[in-house]
């Protein structure tokens, strides 16, 4: 049995409580180092009495402060704030192994110090991945990092290749990935509802329970958007090789194909501890708490195309992959303010793809020669983002 000393970047969220969940069950076997959360210092401060982690990270000063206040009588945990606090414990050598389960685009710069010190990465913050895609992977390989998919999908397509061949499958004989989506809430709404479709409505996902900003993308599609361009860097592989198939049962999370026409599959209940464990615990496989697959009550599988008329976002996030450079990381940029303009009821379900591709149509792409580079898009996207939301009536 491996013994392993975690930090979650990202305690609070889904997939923090997720993995601690999962930490709980195996105390003999996991520790954590650190803990950390955007804002609310107080449910950071419950976790911090539960697992007694020696560094806890608030984003922000005053919720820092607060922590401070909160775990007065708990000397042995030191609080830190800020992005700098995050990026020391990503790679500082008291932990291991690191959850990047940030959301968004705040979680790059620390998931990236735990790649740079060469830790076992569990990586759920896609959009990281997806901003930075090579200047990432270079340094994955450079630094030696150990980087597992944590993301249903792609914890599944590991799980179905040779874990030597993951960055070179085609040698391995793989022709296809076969990426599942629910489809989301919205999957069977006609074109014009969508434009009245309520945040509540957005968020309330038919298999999944997630975060907010993550079940807007699974209700846009955006969500598979970003996973088919994780996909591509973290397989090595190229869009032509990836096919999304809609499967609403959630319960095949994702297939690979081979020369000889077999097709494996990863199937499991849609809960997220099961990835989270894999890579927690991988090579090895250790109790995750989800309950056993009931095939019988199930009963039947379904899969239909995308249908990419209703959710631009899939086709948008396909060609900026293809555009390349910064494309990526403007796409993800816009995504996100238009997301959270949609969440705080200032923009129609509908914008969503008009705002990003407004944004990808305005701003050039360049080379992503450095995270500097790709920094400064973000910036200029979200600010034109912000403009052209303005501009729309909700
Ligand atoms: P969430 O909103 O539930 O949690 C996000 C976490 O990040 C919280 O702990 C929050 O405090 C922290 N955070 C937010 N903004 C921050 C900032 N500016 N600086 C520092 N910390 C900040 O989100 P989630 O659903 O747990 O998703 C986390 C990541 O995992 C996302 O990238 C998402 O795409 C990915 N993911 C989630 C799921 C899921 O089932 N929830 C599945 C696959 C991938
Ligand atoms: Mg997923």
């Amino acid at each position: 049995m491996t013994k392993r000393t975690i930090s979650i970047l990202g305690a609070t969220g889904s997939i923090g409580l997720s993995t601690l969940d999962v930490v709980r069950r195996h105390p003999d076997r996991f520790s954590v180092h650190a803990l950390t959360a955007g804002s609310r210092a107080d449910e950071l401060a419950v976790l911090c009495r539960e697992f007694r982690p020696a560094v806890a990270v608030m984003a922000c000063d005053v919720a820092a402060e607060r922590l401070r206040a909160l775990l007065a009588d708990l000397p042995e945990t030191r609080v830190l704030s800020g992005e700098s606090g995050l990026c020391d414990v990503a790679s500082a050598t008291g932990s291991d192994t690191v959850m990047a389960a940030i959301v968004g685009a705040a979680g790059l710069a620390p998931t990236l110090a735990a790649v740079r010190a060469g830790k076992r990465v569990l990586l759920a913050n896609k959009e990281a991945l997806v901003m930075s895609g090579q200047l990432f992977m270079d340094a994955v390989e450079q630094h030696g990092a150990e980087l597992l998919p944590i993301d249903s999908e792609h914890n599944a397509i590991f799980q179905c290749m040779p874990p030597d061949k993951v960055r070179d499958p085609r040698s391995a004989g793989v022709t296809r990935i076969l990426l599942t989506a629910s489809g989301g809430p919205f999957r069977e709404y006609a074109e014009k509802d969508l434009r009245t479709v309520t945040p509540e409505q957005a968020c309330a996902h038919p298999n999944w329970s997630m975060g907010q900003k993550i079940s807007v993308d699974s209700a846009t599609l955006m969500n598979k958007g970003l996973e088919l361009i994780e996909a591509c860097w973290l397989f090595n592989t190229s869009p032509d090789h990836v096919q999304v198939h809609v499967h609403p049962e959630s319960i095949i999370h994702s297939m690979v194909e081979y020369a000889d026409g077999s097709v494996l599959a990863q199937l499991g209940s849609p809960d997220m501890r099961t990835p989270i464990a894999n890579g927690l615990a991988w090579p090895e496989r250790i109790d995750a708490g989800v309950a056993p697959l009931d095939l019988f009550a199930i009963g039947r599988f379904h899969f239909e195309r995308p249908d990419l008329q209703r959710f631009p976002c899939l086709r948008l996030a396909a060609e900026a992959f293809a555009s390349g450079g910064t494309a990526p990381a403007v796409l993800n940029a816009a995504n996100e303010v238009a997301v959270a303009a949609f969440l705080e009821g200032r923009l129609c379900f509908a914008d969503i793809p008009v705002i990003i591709e407004r944004t990808l149509v305005a701003i050039g792409v360049v080379p992503a020669d450095s995270f500097e580079t790709i920094f400064e898009k973000d910036s200029e996207a979200r600010q034109w983002a912000r403009e052209q939301i303005s501009l729309l009536a909700v």
